[in-house]
C-alpha cells in the first residue's frame, strides 16, 4: 500500500518539460516517422522537444534546435533521418560522456529519447552514468536483430527493398539462365537474408545461421553439385543470396570459387546501401508512429532506461540492459524451413 502512494506520489513529480531526441547508428527508414510522432506526442502533453544532429555528435557539439510541429509536418514518408545519424567515438571515452552531459544541462533537457541500435543503447546506458535526465531507446535498424522487439523499424522496408530487386535479377537470371550471388546486409545477423531468401523464393541461403567457415569446403562442394542439378532439371535461373561478411574475400570471392569448381559462370552482385534507403513502408511508419507515442507516454509515466518493443502486436517496454544482453537471434523455423524442405526443390522433379 504504502509503495503504491510512493509510486503515486513520485509520478505526480514527474515533471518533464524538454526532451532531447537524436537518431544514432546506420540510419533506417521510419526514423522520420518516429521523429515526427515523438514531437506530436510531446506537443500533445506541452512538452517541448530539442532535435541534436548528427548522433551523439549533436551532444558532444551542442548541436541542436527545436523541433516544431511545422519541422514535422511532411517527414513521415522521407527515409533517412532529418537529424542526420553518425557515429561517435567519443562517447566510449569518460571526457566524452562528460562533454555530452554538459550539453543535456546546458540545454535543460529532463529525458532524452534515442532511436538506433544496440551500440546506440549502450550509450544511453554509460550515459546515465553521469547524467540524472530519464532515457528511453526505440529500436531503429534494418537489421531486427534487437533481442526483447519482434520488428525494429526499417526491416520492413529494408526487405521490401531488397524483395524487388532480386525480382528484377530474377527476370534477367531467367533470361540468360544464369547463376547469381546476391549479397544482403545485417551485419552479423540473417534476419534480412533469411527472410528475402524466402520471400524471394532463392534457391540457396547462405548465412550465420547455416554455415561455419570450418565447412566452407563442403559448402562449396554442396553448392556445385546442386547447381548441376538444377542445370539437369533445366532450372531457368537460380539465386544464391548471401549475408555479408560471411564469406572470407567477400561475395565475389565466392563467385569466383563456386565458378571454379561448378564450371558454371556465377555472377556476384551486392545489393549494398540501397537496402537502406527509401520511403518506409506503411508497416514501418505505423511501426515508428506507435513507438514514438509511447517512448513520450512512457516518459511520462516514469520510465527510465528502457526500450520500447513490439511483442505479439503489443507494445511494452524492456530494460535497456537486457536488451543489449543477446543478439536476438532468426527464427529457427524459418531456417530449417529453407534448409530442409526449400532448398531442395533443385533435386526434385518438376
Ligand atoms: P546499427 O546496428 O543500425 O548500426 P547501432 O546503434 O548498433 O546501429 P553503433 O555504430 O554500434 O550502431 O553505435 C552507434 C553509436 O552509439 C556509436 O557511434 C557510439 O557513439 C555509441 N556507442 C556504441 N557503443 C557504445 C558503448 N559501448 N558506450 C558508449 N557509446 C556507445
Amino acid at each position: 500500500m504504502l509503495i503504491i502512494a510512493i509510486l503515486l506520489i513520485k509520478s505526480l513529480f514527474i515533471m518533464i518539460k524538454r526532451i532531447g531526441i537524436l537518431t544514432s547508428g546506420g540510419d533506417a527508414p521510419g526514423m522520420n516517422a518516429a521523429i515526427r510522432s515523438i514531437v506530436l506526442a510531446a506537443s500533445h502533453f506541452d512538452i517541448e522537444v530539442i532535435g541534436f544532429y548528427h548522433g551523439y555528435n549533436g551532444l558532444i557539439d551542442d548541436n541542436c534546435k527545436p523541433l516544431t510541429l511545422r519541422d514535422v509536418s511532411s517527414i513521415i514518408q522521407l527515409g533517412g533521418t532529418i537529424l542526420k545519424s553518425a557515429r561517435c567515438p567519443q562517447m566510449l571515452q569518460p571526457q566524452g560522456l562528460k562533454q555530452a552531459t554538459t550539453t543535456l544541462l546546458k540545454n535543460k533537457i529532463d529525458a532524452l529519447i534515442v532511436i538506433g541500435g544496440d551500440g546506440s543503447f549502450k550509450g544511453l546506458l554509460s550515459l546515465q552514468d553521469h547524467w540524472h535526465g530519464q532515457v528511453i531507446g526505440i529500436p531503429g535498424t534494418i537489421d531486427n536483430d534487437l533481442d526483447g522487439t519482434d520488428y525494429t523499424i526499417g526491416f520492413s522496408t529494408a526487405i521490401n527493398t531488397a524483395l524487388d530487386a532480386i525480382d528484377k535479377i530474377r527476370d534477367t537470371a531467367d533470361a540468360f539462365e544464369r547463376v547469381f550471388l546476391i549479397e544482403l546486409m545485417g551485419r552479423h545477423s540473417g534476419h534480412i537474408t533469411f527472410n528475402v531468401g524466402i520471400a524471394c523464393a532463392a534457391e540457396q541461403v547462405i548465412s550465420f545461421e547455416n554455415f561455419s567457415p570450418d565447412n566452407a569446403k563442403e559448402t562449396l562442394e554442396k553448392l556445385a553439385a546442386d547447381i548441376h542439378a538444377a542445370k539437369k532439371q533445366h532450372h531457368h535461373s537460380y539465386i544464391i543470396v548471401v549475408a555479408e561478411n560471411l564469406w572470407q574475400g567477400g561475395i565475389t570471392k565466392l563467385a569466383d570459387d563456386l565458378t571454379t569448381i561448378s564450371g558454371i559462370d556465377c555472377t556476384a552482385c551486392v545489393l549494398g546501401y540501397i537496402q537502406r534507403g527509401g520511403s518506409p513502408d506503411a508497416k514501418d511508419r505505423i511501426l515508428a508512429t506507435k513507438m514514438g507515442v509511447a517512448a513520450v507516454q512512457g516518459l511520462l509515466d516514469g520510465k527510465d532506461g528502457f526500450m520500447v518493443c513490439e511483442q505479439n502486436n503489443s507494445i511494452s517496454y524492456l530494460p535497456l540492459t537486457l536488451t543489449i544482453k543477446h543478439t536476438k537471434t532468426v527464427s529457427e523455423s524459418l531456417v530449417r524451413a529453407q534448409d530442409n524442405i526449400l532448398a531442395l526443390t533443385a533435386k526434385q522433379n518438376f
